[in-house]
């Protein structure tokens, strides 16, 4: 049987998880505050009114146009997939061939790598500068010298929170030859979306998700916005059903009334503000700014931090050392006491540690 598998697949360790459950969940970058009841409510008339016994729209109409007009790109320039998650294993199957260069900063979301592994491609990381700032020179050289075939922009960065400037947006995608994927999963945290290049970039992709600002990780649902000739390659290798009616009508209830559920964003901003006083003001941590709804920070204690902090039922994110990196934590913005809460126990271990 072991012969039988794809070579790159024998090693991957696969995501089976159970859902944490935990007091207070600060782990995943997701939304403190569970999706308002009337919207809920709404969903429950909506479904009730709807026909389960017939397959759902193959390529989500109506929530296409709710997309466009929350994004401003046509409809025809949207895909939506079962998380971004998805639209990145079609992004990979559509254009990587086992062997092709991939080219991301580092570090960056773990789901880029996983699929250069499944792809059979290689991943060429390119290590942030000092401070956490990435290397856009040598992330341009090794996709020019490595014809890549695709180059992944994270911005925000998931984990160090970091914000691209727009114009190195575009020195990048003047330079390389590369399909260019701008991951912009936290972009209502930070305000500043690229999507105005995509008229004049045709080789950009960027995606998008319902999973952190909108309070939605469990309805599994992202899209990816660019220009008509790239979108259609992605309905080409699309699942015919890949989303479900649920998710397609929950998704559309969350776009019309995105006001309502977009009201805790400054709240969120706000706090991880106060957080990152808080924790600048700590001895041995270095703390980076951040776009997104998470703190970043690195600190030899994060073991510590992490152990001490799971004790009392909190579950944050720990990274643990590597070649390039120290020890770090990264770990999202919860409700304002949540907030209290963890600041006050990683206060306690560095000061019991230092
Ligand atoms: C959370 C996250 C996503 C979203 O994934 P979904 O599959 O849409 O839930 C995408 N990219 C990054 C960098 C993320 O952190």
């Amino acid at each position: 049987m072991e012969s039988l598998i794809r070579k790159n697949i024998q090693d991957l360790v696969a995501y089976k998880v159970d859902a944490p459950q935990y007091e207070i969940i600060v782990n995943a970058n997701e939304s403190p505050y569970d999706f308002p009841m009337i919207l809920k409510r709404q969903f429950t008339d909506d479904i009730c009114n709807t026909d389960l016994n017939r397959y759902p729209e193959a390529c989500f109409p109506e929530l296409l146009n709710e997309l466009s007009a929350y994004t401003g790109v046509p409809t025809d320039g949207i895909i939506c997939g079962s998380g971004s998650d998805e639209l990145i294993a079609m992004i990979n199957q559509a254009f990587v061939n086992a062997g092709d260069v991939v080219v991301s900063h580092s570090p960056s979301f773990d789901m880029y790598n996983i699929w250069a592994k499944i792809s059979d491609s290689k991943h060429i990381r390119i290590l942030d500068l000092p401070g956490h700032i990435p290397d856009v020179d040598g992330i341009i050289k090794a996709a020019c010298d490595n014809h890549a075939k695709l180059l992944y922009i994270c911005n925000p960065n998931n984990p160090t929170g970091y914000t691209f400037a727009k114009k190195d947006i575009i020195k990048i995608l003047d330079a390389v030859p590369s399909l260019v994927v701008l991951d912009e999963a936290y972009i209502e945290f930070f305000g500043e979306s690229d999507v105005d290049l995509l008229p004049n970039y045709p080789r950009l992709l960027i995606l998008r998700t319902l999973s952190k600002a909108f309070g939605l990780a469990g309805i599994r649902c992202g899209y990816a916005l660019g220009n008509k000739n790239i979108i259609d390659v992605l309905y080409k290798v699309k699942a015919p059903y890949n989303l479900n009616v649920l998710t397609q009508k929950m998704a559309v209830i969350a776009l019309q009334n995105r006001d309502k559920v977009f009201k805790n964003l400054e709240e969120i901003k706000a706090e991880r503000e106060k957080a990152m006083a808080v924790l600048k003001e700590l001895p041995s941590l270095t703390v980076y700014p951040s776009g997104a709804n998470f703190i970043y920070f690195e600190t030899p204690f994060a073991e510590k931090i992490y152990e001490v902090l799971l004790n009392r039922s909190i579950l944050i994110k720990r990274f643990k050392e590597t070649g390039s990196c120290p020890e770090s934590i990264r770990f999202s913005i919860g409700k304002p006491k949540e907030n209290q809460k963890i600041l006050e126990i990683i206060k306690e271990v560095v000061y019991n540690e230092a």
